[in-house]
């Protein structure tokens, strides 16, 4: 017989997803988050509690260690009942979590990565920019080496979640003769001088979860901050 696509652990994990979003994600509770484009803390605190931010990061950073399909499991029973709290649960499981799997070092990923997936902490992943977003080799936000720090200028655009983070992922070129090959990646703090957020998008969707430029001016950031090795952000080959 063939093997069960979810085991008995799966299903242990979509009914807490489910009861969750069922109990805490109310009518009453989305149209207030409708109303005030604002999401209780309160709601994310008990997500983070229910291990929601981090299901597939390793236990030892404080996470589920569950796979890819709990995640997935978890996604869309909080998704089927609201699209802008999974985006909450995606960011540090994913899309600004994943970097930081991938590329930091231990130190990286204790300090960034671990009070992201206990919720007292906010990421973003900020890799578009106004004349960069499927073409991610044509990022114009440069990183120029001075002494032990780089300095970033450069302004990202659609970030989710950027006024509302603490740290955002930021990729910018270190070598802009070298398009996606001159691709590195930063931890930067979004409250460190010389970084600001633009003015939140008016969106149609996902309301709840602001979204909007990142602006580096002359933004210092430590090398000790660098994801990975210098110029190694991406693997795709140069577009011709
Ligand atoms: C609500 C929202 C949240 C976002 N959050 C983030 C975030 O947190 N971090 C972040 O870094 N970015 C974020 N983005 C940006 C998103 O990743 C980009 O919008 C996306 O990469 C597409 O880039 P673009 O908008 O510049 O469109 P373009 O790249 O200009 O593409 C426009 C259209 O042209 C098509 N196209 C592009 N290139 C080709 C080609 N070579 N051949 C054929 N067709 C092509 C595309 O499929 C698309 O239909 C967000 C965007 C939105 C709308």
């Amino acid at each position: 017989m063939a093997e069960a696509y979810f085991t008995e652990q799966h299903e242990l994990i979509r009914k807490l997803a489910r009861d969750f979003a069922e109990k805490e994600l109310t009518r009453e509770v989305l149209g207030q988050v409708e109303e005030t484009e604002e999401f209780p803390q309160e709601i994310l605190d008990k997500m983070a509690k229910a291990g929601f931010f981090g299901i597939k990061i390793p236990k030892e950073l404080g996470g589920q260690g569950a796979d890819a399909r709990s995640y997935v499991l978890v996604m869309e029973e909080i998704a089927r009942v609201s699209g802008v709290a999974s985006i909450y649960v995606s960011s540090p499981n994913s899309l600004s979590g994943g970097p930081l799997l991938l590329a930091g070092n231990d130190r990286q990923k204790a300090k960034y990565l671990t009070p992201v997936v206990k919720g007292e902490k906010k990421l973003a992943f900020a890799l578009t920019e106004p004349g960069a977003g499927s073409d991610a080799g044509s990022v114009a936000t440069v990183a120029k080496r001075e002494g032990d720090h780089y300095i970033l200028n450069g302004r990202k655009c659609f970030i989710t979640m950027a006024p509302l983070s603490d740290y955002a992922v930021i990729f910018a070129k270190t070598d802009v003769t070298r398009c996606n090959k001159g691709l590195s990646a930063f931890v930067v703090d979004m409250h460190a001088p010389g970084v600001s957020c633009g003015k939140p998008e008016n969106k149609m969707g996902i309301i709840g979860c602001a979204t909007s430029d990142i602006i580096m001016d002359n933004a210092a950031v430590p090398e000790e901050d660098r994801l990975g090795e210098e110029g190694e952000a991406s693997k795709s080959p140069c577009r011709p």
